[in-house]
């Protein structure tokens, strides 16, 4: 198992093999970011919720390389825009902490401003 710098080296090292740094702007990233979160919401397009967990078992395959393409893209954008990753993560539950106290938010789907 890598760990994000680790990770991010590699996806760094792809890209300037093939030197495709001039076409990630953060505009290009973000749309391709958006395009492979939607391949990997169309493995399970028109699924109800029990049946997601069958797809989710039968595309295992394609649903990992999906995921893998939004981690790929992810930590290109985090590069270019020279972001901590583990950091923002970090940063990101703790203000989720705030705004969910698990006393309110424990079993229960609702949003932060319906508590
Ligand atoms: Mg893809």
């Amino acid at each position: 198992m890598e760990n994000i710098n680790d990770l991010q080296n590699e996806v760094k090292k792809f890209r300037d093999e093939r030197d495709w740094k001039q076409f990630h702007t953060p505009k290009n990233l973000a749309m391709a970011l958006s395009v492979e979160v939607s391949e990997l919401a169309e493995l399970f397009l028109w699924d109800d919720n029990k049946s997601s967990f069958d797809t989710a078992i039968n595309k295992r395959e394609h649903l990992q390389e999906e995921m893998a393409d939004i981690l790929i893209y992810l930590l290109s954008m985090a590069d270019v825009l020279n972001i901590d990753l583990s950091n923002a993560v970090i940063d990101k539950l703790s203000k989720n902490r705030r705004k969910y106290p698990i006393e309110k938010s424990k079993g229960t789907c609702k949003k932060y401003t319906e508590l």
